[in-house]
């Protein structure tokens, strides 16, 4: 690292014969100055004046990834998760964007006090911009506007018991109340959708088919079915968290034909992983909703590839080991995954004919855009020259000890991934290059859009 930033905010020019553009993938030097793109010129364009230049030869050029999902759990629980450590691992990652998720922290995000604690926590700890999700609870909905105003970029609520007793769901009349609050300045409501009235009860023990079926796709359409109506109604503004089921893709593609303003994300392990391979007591594969059968798997690509799935984002939600109980209906929820993200989507995507450039838009600018986050997630210019540098055809077998996140389990152990991320740049800097990280320069962010 250390000829990387001798002198922090020099100008640069990134050659690669891949730099992926909105425009598609094509051998390019982008030039950089203040952080940001100024230009993407010709390959063999001449550096300006003082600039250095960096020629990373065949390993492609990818806008940085956006992670608008990710439960940092700082303050307040971060023996098992924290800011330096969960940015370490979107640093090593690729990720040059993460946005916290409101709960498993002590405080919840659902107060300004609350944000300014959590700011405060990753100002000297954020290894790479950070922006942060406030809650929507039973109780603080006149805290909204305010939370909004403070520059959250949005607030997550649960329809079905969150896991987190300091973060209670909303029942129908809390939603509609929420939504309408969210509405009136326009802000983005994003949701846990399952309908507890179809949730099942879920018998103990280490069977995955047991929890696979307590969490029925039933749930999920129940809840987005009424989430649409909601909308369409009060002309508001929302996104379906971790899609699960293949099931809701026609609900949500019929919603946005008919002008209800609703997007969705789904997650790298519903798309690579499938409820067919998880071993019975293996808990680091449980999550809610659950990764289901193959056929769901396909059907969520499909709703990818035809652009109703906008994104696809980690849910990294990590705790201690010892939550990770054999007993599918005792042990926590939660895959971690923010590090393995790329490669674990990319593997399954480049097997499925799908290209770099589409990687970058489900994992960058897609993400970016929802989030309001607008010098995110594109290699053009005025945006942030936040880059993640990929050896796209090369392999590596996940061993969880090269993971920077605070408890590394992970049901991708063992596997073999294409795609090893070389370096990982921040606004012009290189952050991490194979596997070293540099100091936390990352800044907190608000919302722009
Ligand atoms: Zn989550």
């Amino acid at each position: 690292m250390a000829e990387a930033d001798a002198r922090p905010g020099r100008p640069l020019l990134l050659r690669s014969t891949r730099v992926i553009t909105p425009e598609g993938a094509r051998a390019a030097s982008v030039a950089v100055a203040d952080g940001r793109v100024t230009a993407v010129l010709p390959y063999g364009a001449e550096p300006g004046p003082g600039a250095r230049v960096e020629d990373v030869g065949d390993d492609a050029v990818l806008p940085g990834l956006v992670d608008t999902h990710v439960h940092v759990n700082d303050p307040g629980r971060t023996d098992w998760e924290g800011f330096w450590s969960a940015t370490r691992a979107a640093a090593a990652g690729g990720v040059t964007t993460l946005v916290d998720m409101p709960l498993n922290a002590v405080p919840p995000t659902t107060t300004v006090r609350a944000l300014r604690v959590k700011q405060a926590m990753a100002r000297s700890r954020a290894h790479v911009d950070t922006g942060f999700w406030a809650g929507a609870v039973p109780d603080n909905a006149a805290a909204l506007g305010e939370l909004h105003r403070a520059g959250v970029l949005g607030f997550k609520c649960f329809l079905s018991p969150s896991g987190a007793e300091e973060f209670p769901a909303l029942d129908r009349a809390g939603l509609a109340r929420t939504m309408a609050e969210t509405a009136a300045f326009d802000g983005l409501l994003i949701v846990h959708a399952e309908d507890p009235a179809r949730l099942v009860p879920q018998r103990p023990g280490p069977r995955y088919a047991d929890f696979l079926a307590s969490r029925p796709p039933a749930a999920e359409h129940g809840a987005i079915e009424l989430l649409i109506a909601l909308a369409r109604r009060l002309d508001a503004r929302v996104h379906i968290l971790h899609l699960s089921s293949c099931g809701a893709v026609p609900l949500i593609a019929a919603a946005r034909a008919d002008g209800v303003r609703i997007t969705a994300e789904t997650c790298p392990h519903f798309l690579a992983l499938t409820a067919e391979e998880v071993p019975d007591g293996a808990t680091e594969f449980k999550c809610c909703p659950p990764i289901r059968e193959a056929a769901n798997r396909d059907g969520l690509w499909a709703g990818l590839a035809d652009g109703t799935i906008d994104c696809v984002v980690s849910d990294h939600s990590p705790c201690t080991a010892d939550l990770k109980t054999a007993d599918f209906a005792t042990a926590w929820g939660g895959v971690s995954s923010l590090q393995l993200g790329l490669p674990v989507l990319w593997t399954e995507a480049r097997r499925r004919g799908h290209t770099l450039a589409d990687v970058a838009r489900w994992m960058s600018y897609g993400p970016a855009r929802i989030a309001g986050l607008g010098g995110k997630g594109a290699i053009a210019p005025g945006h942030d020259a936040d880059f993640a540098v990929l050896a796209p055809e090369e392999t590596f077998t996940v061993d969880p000890a090269r993971l920077h996140h605070r408890n590394p389990v992970t049901p991708y152990a063992g596997r073999t991934l294409h795609g090893v991320v070389r370096s990982t740049w921040l606004r012009g800097e290189r952050i991490a290059a194979r596997g070293v990280l540099a100091a936390p320069a990352g800044r907190l962010l608000e919302r722009t859009g």
